[in-house]
């Protein structure tokens, strides 16, 4: 089962990718998380992604599709994946689309979770997120069992640089721009489906799960 996750920043498109990873047993593929993950070791992607991200604009596609594509070569992928934050632009599509045909496959879900923007410019001011595993929280919705630490690692809980409420604003425009465009095209290939974001974590996964089948 091959899945793309689509919507707005913040829509929550991590947090429900985490429940089907533990229904589906397939893995999620985040290329944000890719790209903070070589932003704390220093490497050359992650510090020429470094500075659009914190800007709150895109990564350059050319930075992006080939590093998605070989990941997908690898052996965990080989019953699915879930992408989340990918893609993200008309020609990253365009590519995966090209790439997955060249093998004879194709995506079978887009899932679009769909949300207001003011409801994520709210939400967002509570999102944080652990600055040793990553593992991500929300103040009001998902709180941690002890303020400020994970669960997980016992590792401080932050507010992502990118987070920001001017950040937000931005990225939230760039949204519109440049990855909306995206339900079109899947909808266009028939694998297109809605889910309201507004029914809370239970209501959203159900919705997921009823889309995906048992
Ligand atoms: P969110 O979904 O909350 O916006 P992500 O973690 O998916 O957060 O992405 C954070 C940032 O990483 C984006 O604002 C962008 O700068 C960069 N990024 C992630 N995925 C892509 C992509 N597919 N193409 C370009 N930039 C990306
Ligand atoms: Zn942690």
């Amino acid at each position: 089962m091959k899945i793309i996750m689509l919507g707005a920043p913040g829509a929550g498109k991590g947090t429900y990718a985490k429940g089907i990873v533990e229904k589906y047993k397939i893995p999620t593929i985040s290329t944000g998380d890719i790209f903070r993950q070589n932003i704390k070791e220093g490497t050359e992607l992650g510090k020429k992604a470094k500075g659009y991200m914190d800007a709150g604009e895109l990564v350059p596609d050319e930075l992006v599709c080939d590093l998605v594509v070989d990941r997908l070569e690898k052996d965990d992928c080989k019953n699915g994946y879930i992408l989340d934050g990918f893609p993200r632009t008309i020609p990253q599509a365009e590519a995966l689309t090209a790439a997955l045909k060249e093998k004879g496959t194709g995506i079978d879900f887009a899932l679009d979770i769909e949300m207001e923007d003011q409801a994520i410019i709210d939400r967002m001011a509570g999102r944080r997120v652990c600055a040793k595993c990553g593992e991500t929280y929300h103040a009001v919705n998902i709180p941690p069992k002890a303020e400020g630490i994970c669960d997980k690692c016992g590792g401080n809980l932050e507010i992502r640089d990118d987070d920001q409420p001017e950040t937000v604003k931005k990225r939230l425009g760039v949204y519109h721009e440049q990855t909306a465009p995206l339900i079109e095209y899947y909808r266009t290939q028939g694998i297109l489906h809605e889910v309201d974001g507004n029914l809370g974590l239970k209501g959203v996964n159900n919705k997921i799960y009823e889309i995906l089948g048992e």
